[in-house]
């Protein structure tokens, strides 16, 4: 048997091997050689001479994997996130010496690439809320000085991962952008944080307090004289 290859922890009181005919009870390994989980024992599948590489490290997983003549991944079902995982994986012994070496060799390098992709993505992270600061300037002109970048970088905390960073054409549209200023305004310009707790609901005090936002979103939104 050569390639990869499943072996399941089985779930069944017993099966029956298809091979030797001895039976695999619940707990022990089982070789799966059909959707129901049918098929060989662990000394059948003969992975006695193969070494189970714990999950984890995705390097030694693909290089321990390009080595060996065969890998069977061990999995197990997860009741509570109802799928299997993957417990690790048999390869031969070689292989996984010859993985650690390859690794070992190369850790430095891959540490590297890390931290770059790493400072790229700070770098990228500013870049973005700076051209959304510009942007919100840009449509309420008349903000008082620094509110722009308040609000970029609380938007972006508050959608980080959401607003797609690599999204780049129509990258912050106006309502957007609006959004977040009257998000701002409401925390900022208004006595909404402090109605909370009197007994009136969120809707009702939205309710109160919008003339007064949409006054001070018009005079922000006026161009300078
Ligand atoms: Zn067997």
């Amino acid at each position: 048997m050569t390639g990869e290859l499943s072996l399941y922890v089985s779930r069944r009181p017993s099966v029956i091997c298809l091979k030797c005919g001895l039976t695999i009870v619940q707990g022990k390994m089982i070789l799966a050689e059909d959707e129901k989980k049918r098929g060989w024992c662990a000394a059948c599948a003969d992975v006695k001479s193969l070494e189970l590489l714990p999950p984890g490290d995705a390097a030694m997983t693909r290089r321990s994997k390009k080595y060996s003549s065969r890998t069977v991944v061990v999995q197990q079902w997860n009741n509570k996130r109802k799928r299997y995982e993957r417990l690790g994986q048999f390869v031969e012994p070689e292989a996984i010496l010859k993985a650690r070496a390859e690794c070992e060799s190369d850790s430095a390098d891959r540490e590297a690439k890390n931290a770059k992709a790493a400072v790229k993505r700070t770098i990228e992270d500013r870049e973005y809320r700076q051209r959304f600061a510009v942007e919100i300037r840009q449509l309420f002109p008349s903000m008082p000085a620094g509110r722009e970048t308040a609000i970029a970088e609380h938007a972006c905390e508050k959608y980080s991962g959401r607003v797609g960073r690599t999204a780049s054409a129509k990258e912050f549209d106006e309502d957007m952008i609006t959004r977040a200023v009257i998000a701002h305004v409401r925390h900022t310009e208004t006595n909404y944080d402090n109605e909370f707790g009197k007994g009136k609901r969120k809707r009702e005090i939205r309710e109160e307090i919008r003339p007064e936002i949409n006054l001070m979103i018009r005079r922000w939104k006026r161009e300078r004289l």
